[in-house]
């Protein structure tokens, strides 16, 4: 487990990057790969994966999912083809997801799939989720960001 204190969100922006410039696949060819983010509202979680999308290169306008829930971004990657933003907010729990191909998505090893309010929709995750945890630190613009 890494931990890291951002002291502003240009800070917890570069952070992203550098995960997004050497992505790791946790299991090469049983689905795709998941970041699962938490924490509460204004934590950092959006900030951070729309970083971490314009890092893979996506150049248009990175808009959040909070209506339509999932949002899909084709990327020229060496590993993957598709960077995927969920925005699970507005879900209770796995039961809401029904018409909402996620599960097709986690199937397909070329897919990176970066999930907000992950905890809420735990069940369909795959085991190997990589699980990023913001915190409010002491100081205003203070973050503590702990990956496993
Ligand atoms: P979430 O998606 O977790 O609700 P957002 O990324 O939308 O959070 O919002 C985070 C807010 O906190 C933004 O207004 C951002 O400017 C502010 N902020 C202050 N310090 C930081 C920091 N160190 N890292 C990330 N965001 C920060
Ligand atoms: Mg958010």
């Amino acid at each position: 487990m890494k931990r890291y204190i951002t002291k502003s969100p240009a800070k917890t922006r570069a952070l992203a990057r550098n995960i997004a410039e050497n992505p790791k696949r946790p299991r090469p060819t049983q689905g795709a790969t998941v970041l699962g983010l938490i924490g509460d509202l204004g934590a950092g979680k959006t900030t951070f994966i729309k970083s971490f999308i314009r890092s893979m290169g996506v150049k248009k306008r990175i808009t959040s999912p909070t209506f339509l829930i999932l949002r899909r971004f084709a990327i020229n990657n060496k590993i993957f083809k598709n960077i995927f933003h969920v925005d699970a907010y507005r879900i209770k729990d796995e039961k809401d997801l029904r018409g909402i191909n996620i599960r097709d998505v986690l199937k397909e090893p070329s897919n990176i799939v970066l999930v907000e309010w992950a905890d809420r929709i735990k069940k369909v995750l795959p085991k190997e989720t990589i699980w990023v945890k913001f915190k409010y630190g002491k100081e205003r613009d203070e973050r503590e960001i702990t990956i496993d």
